[in-house]
């Protein structure tokens, strides 16, 4: 097959050029970010590779459908960016890459969980300037702490497994449990139950139009005071000023995000050179000595682009011969989902 490979970096090029010189395929590699302006470069080929801030919005797949494309393989396991319905009018199948490495997304969520727990982002300066002052460091013990997990699919399960072998009490919330996550001894209960025992919470579930904004101000106040928030899923699943008016008020204790819900405009680039963040609210939430962000870097492990690689590649394969595993990514309707928070009504049908 021809594909298109946009939002390409240079760290991908060699993983992805390599797995589809095994299979044959052909690559056209675009720096460019999908966008209904963009979609035009793709014209001829039979496949793109998109990434996490491509738009595959109606506009978007309207031209690369008029282009000849037939397939979208995305890079990512989330595809909350593609316009499913859309994709379906056009025609156009959608695969993605399920699970390229759980493990280097739940360490990710542990690193920040121990940097934020043990302030190693202020303690890194410091030594730097010969500031040895302990003061302001004071972290907790994670043993014995309650730890709740919104989402134990592929992620959540080996984030579950780490923290249960700090010593931790795993609690969890998700529609549907993980017989894995059973078996280790970790509790489902309802989210509001979860927020209210949990001194760390963690997301680890997809951006849907029920987790968008999941943490919002009500669920804020429903967390334990002082507890520590980590998001490496997708950034609006947390209502980002919410979280800046309860780490304000001391509600919320600290924040870690991989994931921001305006990413897109900054994340995956150096934006250095201009030296000022046009986004007041990211401005704001970097003030805070409580907050650490990282620029969606979770999944970026070798084994992990590796394994993106392999998995896409194999997918534009399983198009082109029906043979292998296709891992089509179809729309989803929740009706059966049940809601997990009072305050967000009932579940509507919807595409997750
Ligand atoms: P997965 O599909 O294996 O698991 C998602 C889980 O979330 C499922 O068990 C599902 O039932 C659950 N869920 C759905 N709606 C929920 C809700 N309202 N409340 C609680 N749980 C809910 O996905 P995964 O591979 O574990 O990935 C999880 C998410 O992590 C992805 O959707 C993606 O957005 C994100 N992700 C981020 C990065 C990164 O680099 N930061 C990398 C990969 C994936």
């Amino acid at each position: 097959m021809r594909a298109a490979i946009f939002s390409t970096k240079r760290y991908e090029r060699e993983p992805l050029a390599v797995a589809a010189g095994r299979h044959g395929h052909e690559l056209r590699f675009l720096e460019p970010r999908l966008t209904a302006d963009t979609a035009v470069l793709a014209a001829g080929c039979d496949a793109v590779c998109l990434f996490v801030n491509d738009q595959a919005d109606a506009a978007a797949l309207a031209v690369l459908a008029a282009g000849g494309t037939r397939l979208l393989a995305l890079r990512s396991a989330g595809y909350n960016h593609v316009d499913l319905a859309a994709a379906r009018a056009h025609g156009l199948t959608v695969a993605r890459v399920p699970a390229y490495s759980p493990h280097a997304v739940a360490e990710h969520a542990v690193a920040l969980v121990l940097a934020l727990d043990r302030k190693l982002h202020r303690a890194y300066a410091r030594v730097r300037e010969g500031n040895f002052s302990l003061d302001g460091l004071l972290g907790f013990d994670l043993y014995g702490k309650t730890v709740g997990v919104v989402g134990t699919g592929e992620i959540g399960t080996v984030f579950a497994r780490i923290m249960g072998g700090f010593g931790c009490v795993v609690l969890a919330s998700d529609p549907v449990e993980s017989a894995a996550c059973v078996a280790m001894g970790v509790r489902y209960v309802p989210l509001t139950d979860l927020l209210a025992a949990s001194d760390v919470v963690a997301l680890h579930c997809p951006l849907t139009p029920e987790t968008r904004h999941l943490f919002d101000p009500a669920a804020f106040a429903r967390m334990k005071p002082g507890a520590m928030l980590v998001n490496t899923s997708r950034g609006a699943v947390v209502d980002t000023r919410a979280a800046i008016d309860a780490l304000k008020s001391g509600q919320l204790g600290s924040l870690g995000l991989d994931v921001y819900e305006e990413e897109a405009a900054l994340f995956f680039d150096d934006h250095s050179d201009r030296g000022v963040v046009d986004d007041d609210v990211f401005a704001r939430l970097l003030t805070f000595p409580n907050v650490i962000v990282t620029g969606h870097q979770a999944f970026f492990t070798r084994e992990a682009l590796v394994a993106i690689a392999e998995t896409t590649v194999a997918n534009l394969t399983a198009f082109a011969t029906g043979c292998g595993t296709l891992h089509e990514v179809h729309e989803v309707h929740a009706a059966s989902a049940p809601p997990l928070l009072p305050s967000h009504g009932p579940v509507h049908l919807q595409e997750a």
